[in-house]
């Protein structure tokens, strides 16, 4: 099948933390709509971004996908497999077949274990019984990924070595066990911006060289122009839009895409700022605004918008968006 990875109208509410006192007299509970109805397919070796401001459930999304999480609502498949219908031990033998590569290198690496150690660590947990061929797997993945010569990495500890280098460990960590889905929770946020671009280029090469899929979350539409073939812009739980990545930059049909785009500065990942949002009211995913999510931000609002929430449309091939009267927007 040529779809790897389907989520299907998946929800996550988290309980607000209440005190006892607020327990006793009150009845209803109120919820974090971290992710409040959100679909979409991934295809074998495609590339697909998640983007939005943070509180947008980006990161909860990724998390449901890999079903690192349980759902509140709706079905996340891997290859044809629902996550819910697995033992615990199929469980353990699909997640082999993917990976995250998480955006803070220094939090995912153990400052006391080497650098050959700690890729070797996913060898260790997913196949033991290849133990003999683990030195030269964690090698070979090195050298792949541009620490060479391996050898003079291998037994140096994270402290010793830059932030560039120390993010291609986890990347090297991450493809050691050759997954086939690789979700990349803004893998360069934290990386200096001198070496941002470098690593963006690693990350489209080993997609190439080993048929990856990714699922790569971003809160900027620059990086995610670097890497994606396809795009959701995700606001307050929901998707706004989703689409080939060209063609939601060349005719960005949702307010919110509009208004993030605005605010892109030249594609040079050197030169990057943090974009401006839209002006308003500051998104809160408890109690989300009625109708459309954005309408309180929105130029273009309105009375249906604050009443009727927008399902999303195909306004063009492949190209959806959830906006009542984004018709005006197509070219
Ligand atoms: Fe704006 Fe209305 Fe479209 Fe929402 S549905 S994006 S409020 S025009
Ligand atoms: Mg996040």
């Amino acid at each position: 099948d040529d779809i790897l990875v389907k989520v299907e109208n998946i929800k996550k509410w988290y309980p607000v933390q209440t005190t006892f006192l607020d327990q006793l007299f009150t009845q209803q509970r109120d919820f974090v709509r971290a992710v409040d109805g959100v679909s979409f397919t991934i295809k074998r070796g495609e590339a697909f971004g998640l983007a939005g401001e943070s509180g947008s459930g980006k990161s909860t999304i990724g998390r449901l996908t890999l079903g690192l999480e349980e759902l509140t609502e709706g079905r996340a498949i891997f290859d044809g497999i629902d996550y819910s219908t697995l033992s615990v031990d199929e469980n353990r033998k699909l997640r082999r077949r993917m990976q995250v590569i998480f955006q803070d290198p220094m939090a995912s690496l153990n400052p006391r274990m080497s650098i050959g150690s700690a890729i070797t660590q996913p060898l260790r947990i997913h196949y033991p019984e290849k133990a003999a061929e683990h030195r030269d797997m964690v090698l070979s993945i090195m050298d792949k990924v541009g620490l060479t010569p391996p050898l003079f990495f291998y037994n140096k500890y994270p402290h010793q070595i830059s932030g560039g280098q120390r993010q291609r460990i986890v990347i090297a960590r991450a493809l050691v066990t050759q997954p086939e889905l690789v979700l990349a929770d803004e893998p360069i946020a934290m990386a200096d911006v001198s070496v941002r671009a470098q690593l963006l280029d690693l990350m489209v090469q080993l997609k190439k060289e080993f048929n990856l899929t990714y699922l790569f979350i971003t809160h900027d539409l620059a990086t995610a122009k670097y890497i994606c073939d396809r795009i959701g812009v995700l606001y307050l739980g929901r998707m706004a839009e989703v689409g080939p990545l060209r063609e939601v930059y060349a005719n960005p049909l949702h307010p919110y895409t509009q208004a993030l785009m605005a605010a892109v500065p030249k594609p040079n990942p050197h030169k990057r700022r943090t974009y401006p949002m839209p002006e308003g009211e500051i998104p809160n995913p408890i109690n989300p605004p009625s109708g459309c999510r954005f309408h309180p931000r929105c130029p273009f609002a309105k009375d249906e918008c604050s009443r009727v929430e927008p399902e999303l449309r195909e306004l063009r091939p492949d190209h959806l968006v959830a906006c009542h009267f984004a018709e005006q927007f197509v070219k």
